[in-house]
C-alpha cells in the first residue's frame, strides 16, 4: 500500500469533505490504512483511481493450489526482510511420481509420502503436494497415473507434462483438482497457456536462460490469458538459486518491475544437493520446492528450518494455560509448573514424561514468553501462578501439598509458599535434569 503522502499527491485536493473526511490529506491517512474506499471521493480521476489500484496491489500474487482443507496458498508476500514484519506463506513442499512406476510402486511411493509426517511444539509438520511427471511419453499412461494418485490423496497436485496435449489429458481426468501445471516454456507457451487458461489451471513458467527471458515469457502467457503464474527459473547452481531468488523478490516487493511478481519453483531432485537447495529456497523465498525422494531424517530438519523461518517473530508459538496430566498421574502425584510459551512447554512436558513419573503440569498463562524472560517482565509471578492453581484446581487433583518450580525463578518461593500454602520444592534450572529430580523425588 502506497505512503499517505503518495496517495495525497494524486487526490484532487480540493479538500471539500464530501469524503466525510475535511482535508485531501486526512482522507490520504485513512486511505493508507485501508479504513477507506477510494471510490468515498467523488472527484478523484479514473487516471488516479488506477494507479492507486496497481500500487495497492499485492506485490506478489497469491495462488491458491487444490481444493477443500489440503488446499495450499503460497505468494502474497510483501517482505524482503522477515523481522521486518513476517512471512505469510510457507514454502511448500512436493515430492514427484514417474508415470513410468507400476501402480504399487507409486502407491508405496504416496505410502512414503504419508509417512513424512512429525508433531512439533503442537504443530503438524508434513508435505503439502503431490506431483506426477510424464516420463513415458505416453498420454494414456501419464492421464492414467495421474488418476490414479488424485484418488488416493486430496493433497494439492502438480502436473509434469512438456506435450499441451498429454497435459490436457491429464488435466481432464482430474476436472475440479485445480493442479499446478509444469510448465510452459520457450517451445510450448501459446498452447500450455491455452490449456491453463480453459481449465482455469495455475502454469509454472519455466525459462533457464536468465531472468529477463523469463520476464518475456511470462508475459507473452499473460497476453494470453493466464494471470496465476509461479516463476521457474531452472537454477544452475546454489549460488544461481539465492541470487535470483533475491532479485525476483527484491523487485516484487520494492516494487521496481511487477513482471516478475509471482511465488517462485523449485525442482530439486534428489539427495545432499536437493536438500541444500530446499534449505536456500526456504530461507530465501521459494513458493514450492519438489523432490524426486526424500527420507525422514532429510524432512525433519528441513520442517523445523521452514517452522522457524515462517514462525510470526512478534507472536511467541503458545499453549493453552491448563493442568496438563503426564504419565497418569493421581491426587499423590506431584504439581510442576511452567508457562505457556510452546517450545518450554513441550521441553518440560518431554522431560517429565522421561522420568516416568506421574506428574501434573500447571501450564501459566505468560503471553507466551519464556521462563526467564517471563520473570524479568513481571508477568511471571507468585500471584499469576497463584491463580492459575486456583482456576485449574490442581490443589484438588494433587493432594501432596506442594508444588516444584523452575529453578530459575526460585526467588519467588517464600512469596509463593505464603499465598498458596503450598509446600514449594526448588526444582532444577535446567528442564533437562527434570527426569533425575523428579526419579529422587
Ligand atoms: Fe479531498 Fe476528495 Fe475528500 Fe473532497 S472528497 S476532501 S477532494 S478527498
Amino acid at each position: 500500500m502506497p505512503t499517505a503522502i503518495e496517495i495525497f499527491k494524486l487526490l484532487p485536493k480540493k479538500n471539500c469533505g464530501e469524503c466525510d473526511y475535511p482535508t485531501c490529506l486526512a482522507f490520504a491517512m485513512q486511505l493508507a490504512n485501508q479504513k477507506v474506499k477510494v471510490e468515498a471521493c467523488p472527484h478523484i480521476s479514473e487516471q488516479a483511481k488506477a494507479s492507486l489500484a496497481v500500487s495497492a496491489s499485492a506485490p506478489i500474487r497469491l495462488l491458491r493450489i487444490g481444493v477443500g482443507e489440503s488446499r495450499v496458498e503460497i505468494g502474497d508476500e510483501t517482505e524482503i526482510y522477515r523481522h521486518e514484519k513476517k512471512f505469510f506463506h510457507q514454502t511448500c513442499y512436493a515430492v514427484v511420481l514417474s508415470d513410468t512406476l507400476s501402480t504399487q510402486e507409486r502407491r508405496e511411493g504416496l505410502e512414503r509420502v504419508n509417512g513424512l509426517r512429525f508433531e512439533r511444539i503442537g504443530q503438524i509438520m508434513k508435505m503439502d503436494m503431490i506431483g506426477i511427471r510424464n516420463d513415458s511419453g505416453n498420454l494414456e499412461k501419464f492421464a492414467t497415473a495421474v488418476e490414479e494418485v488424485s484418488s488416493s490423496t486430496d493433497l494439492p497436485m502438480v502436473l509434469f507434462a512438456s506435450d499441451p496435449q498429454m497435459m490436457r489429458a491429464a488435466v481432464a481426468r482430474v476436472a475440479g483438482r485445480s493442479p499446478l501445471l509444469h510448465a510452459a516454456t520457450a517451445a510450448n507457451h501459446n498452447a500450455m497457456a491455452m490449456v491453463a487458461k480453459e481449465t482455469k489451471c495455475p502454469l509454472v513458467v519455466r525459462e533457464d536462460r536468465g531472468l529477463d527471458m523469463l520476464a518475456d515469457l511470462v508475459q507473452k502467457v499473460k497476453a494470453i490469458g493466464v494471470e496465476d503464474i509461479v516463476l521457474d527459473f531452472g537454477p544452475r547452481s546454489l549460488k544461481d538459486l539465492l541470487e535470483n531468488s533475491t532479485i525476483v523478490r527484491k523487485v516484487a516487493v520494492k516494487k521496481t518491475f511487477r513482471g516478475l511478481g509471482f511465488p517462485i519453483m523449485v525442482n530439486a531432485g534428489a539427495g545432499e544437493r536437493a536438500i541444500l537447495m530446499a534449505m536456500i529456497s526456504t530461507m530465501k523465498y521459494g513458493g514450492i520446492v519438489a523432490f524426486d525422494e526424500i527420507d525422514p531424517a532429510e524432512a525433519l530438519p528441513l520442517f523445523v528450518l521452514r517452522q522457524s523461518i515462517y514462525t510470526d517473530p512478534q507472536v511467541p508459538i503458545q499453549v493453552k494455560p491448563d493442568l496438563y496430566p503426564i504419565n497418569n498421574p493421581d491426587e499423590r502425584s506431584p504439581v510442576v509448573f511452567t508457562t505457556n510459551f510452546s517450545l518450554t512447554y513441550f521441553t518440560v512436558m518431554g522431560d517429565i514424561e522421561k522420568s516416568k513419573m506421574p506428574a501434573w503440569l500447571q501450564v501459566v498463562d505468560t503471553e507466551g514468553l519464556s521462563v526467564m524472560t517471563a520473570y524479568a517482565a513481571g508477568k511471571l509471578t507468585p500471584d499469576t501462578v497463584a491463580k492459575a492453581l486456583e482456576s485449574s484446581g490442581a490443589k484438588d487433583k494433587s493432594k501432596r501439598g506442594d508444588i516444584i518450580i523452575p529453578g530459575m525463578v526460585s526467588r519467588m518461593s517464600a512469596k509463593l509458599q505464603e499465598i498458596t500454602g503450598l509446600k514449594v520444592i526448588v526444582g532444577p534450572k535446567e528442564s533437562s535434569a527434570l527426569p533425575k529430580f523428579m526419579k529422587n523425588l
